[in-house]
């Protein structure tokens, strides 16, 4: 008989973890407060790009397996993911430990850009290819084919995993919701606003971390961040925020200017000083939340992970 498997959280997490046990033989229903589009998910950038994560170096293999996953997925525009050129500056002065995130990256997809071509204030620029996940598009494409699947989605919030006691196997991949179903405080938000304009698909992804600026060019809008901002908790934009976001835009690029601005966000990123991925001893839980500001660069990596706990579970 097939095992019965509760997943906790309808994110990226819950759904990618969903995804790979669903090409096998288990009976699986996905509990969740909150779909997509009213999740974080949802409110992701969300181009693949190692990032909260570089000390974990557990991260490495997550990173490069959600990289050749979505890359393979990208060969059919009906998944909303597309390889992307991402340009990364490095200003003067500021000292990154850059090497770290090229660790992550899939042999060949970086360059060096010569010094002669960088702008002035700019001491080192990469030139990187990476999967641009439309989260509008590439969410419920998922969710489509685990419907396809027979997974069953409930609406319910699950204060105690006592309720899943029915199930042989519990996923909990409840992000900031860990903080009371674990009482793992632990795990924070970290709330990034953006903004919004009209988009403008042929421009790179973009990203500065000591404006702080990243363009991301969907087929719907231009999203423009953006904030970085730990233990806030409102889901809230603060218009004088969006303000100074944009004005950092239009700073480097004047010309962005000419794009209307459409609109604004918050998102709280679940952030652990190292992603909880395991199987919790004496129990019939397996963890996977707090993925900081990588959820979806490290999502199919950790789902394989979350796969291979789930078959050793007897
Ligand atoms: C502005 C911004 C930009 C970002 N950009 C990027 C990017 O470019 N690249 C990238 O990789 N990542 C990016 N991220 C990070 C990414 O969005 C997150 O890491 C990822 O969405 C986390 O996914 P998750 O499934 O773990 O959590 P969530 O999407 O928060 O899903 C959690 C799920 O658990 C459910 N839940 C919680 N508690 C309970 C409960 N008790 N009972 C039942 N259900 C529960 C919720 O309802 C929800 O369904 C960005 C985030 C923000 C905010």
């Amino acid at each position: 008989m097939s095992k019965k498997v509760a997943i906790v959280g309808a994110g990226i997490s819950g759904l990618s973890c969903a995804y790979f046990l669903s090409e096998k033989n288990y009976n699986i229903t996905v509990f969740a407060k909150d779909f997509s589009p009213n999740i974080t998910s949802n409110r992701a950038a969300a181009f693949w790009f190692p990032y909260h994560i570089r000390n974990d170096k557990r991260g490495i293999n997550w990173c490069r397996h959600s990289y050749n996953f979505y890359e393979e997925l990208s060969k059919d525009a009906n998944t909303g993911i597309s390889m992307k050129q991402l340009i990364k500056v490095l200003r003067d002065g500021v000292v990154e430990e850059e090497p770290v995130w090229i660790e992550f990256m899939p042999p060949g997809a970086c360059k060096i850009i010569p010094q002669d071509e960088l702008p002035p204030g700019v001491f080192k620029t990469y030139e990187v290819l990476v999967p641009l996940i439309e989260t509008q598009l590439f969410l419920p494409y998922l969710q489509n084919i685990l419907l396809d699947r027979n997974v069953v989605f409930k609406q319910k919030a699950i204060n105690n995993f006592n309720e899943l006691s029915s199930f042989d196997v519990i996923i909990n991949c409840s992000a900031l919701g860990a903080r009371e179903l674990c009482n793992d405080k632990t795990v924070i938000p970290v709330r990034g606003q953006i903004a919004l304009i009209e988009t403008d698909t042929s421009r790179p992804v973009y990203l500065d971390n000591e404006m702080p600026l990243y363009l991301v060019p969907r087929k719907d809008a231009m999203i423009v961040g953006g904030t970085y901002e730990e233990n806030v908790f409102e889901e809230k934009t603060e218009p004088a925020t969006i303000e100074r976001i944009l004005n950092i835009a239009y700073k480097t690029f004047p010309e962005l200017k000419q794009q209307k601005v459409i609109g604004s966000w918050a998102g709280l990123r679940p952030y652990r000083n190292e992603v909880r991925v395991e199987h919790e001893a004496g129990t019939n839980i397996i963890h996977n939340y707090g993925h900081g500001g990588s959820g979806f660069t490290l999502a199919f990596g950790c789902a394989e992970e979350v796969l291979r706990l789930t078959e050793n579970i007897k």
